[in-house]
């Protein structure tokens, strides 16, 4: 069985030890991913490989997957999305180094020499969510073809439309 993910660890060391750990975290108890969900039912999986490249360089592989729900930013209604995402990470000290790694690595910020791995998990779920996430058309409950239409128009929308008061609320604030 693998090791247990531990509560707090230096990736660096982690990395010279080639750790491995798999394992299933659930959503309600990632505090900072927890208030972006309409549900914070069900978990999120996930593996994270501890090592080093040829060039011994700490290298931190990782993957995540989960199915969150959100709320979708045209029609308010919740929507599904699910996340599948590779990683790949190497801890930095600094911008220095951190523009020195290769391409396919992006950087880990060490502001202290140890660090929560969990959050590696959760920065990524977080990362996972676009800006303002909408369905697709056909499944979103606006009628994309009406909405663009009114939106479009340069008199205001004849009719009630509660997306022309959004984007009036919007526009105010
Ligand atoms: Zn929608």
């Amino acid at each position: 069985m693998l090791p247990q993910l531990p509560e707090q660890a230096d990736p660096r060391r982690l990395c010279e030890q080639g750790k491995r750990f798999e394992g299933r975290v659930a959503l309600n108890s990632l505090d900072r991913l927890a208030p972006l969900l309409t549900s914070t039912e069900g978990e999120a999986a996930f593996q994270l490989v501890f090592d080093r490249d040829e060039h011994k360089r700490s290298r931190i592989r990782g993957h995540v997957t989960a199915d969150l729900q959100l709320r979708c930013q045209r029609c308010m209604q919740p929507m599904r999305l699910p996340v599948d995402a590779d990683f790949t990470l190497s801890p930095v000290e600094g911008l220095r180094e951190a523009e020195a790694l290769p391409e396919e690595y992006d950087p880990l910020l060490l502001e202290e020499r140890l660090l929560h791995p969990m959050d590696l998990v959760e920065d990524e779920l977080i990362l996972a969510i676009p800006p303002a996430p909408r369905h697709v058309a056909a499944e979103c409950a606006v009628d994309l073809s009406e909405y663009r239409d009114s939106s479009e128009a340069a008199e205001p929308a004849q009719r009630e439309n509660p997306f022309a008061a959004l984007k009036q609320l919007k526009r105010d604030s």
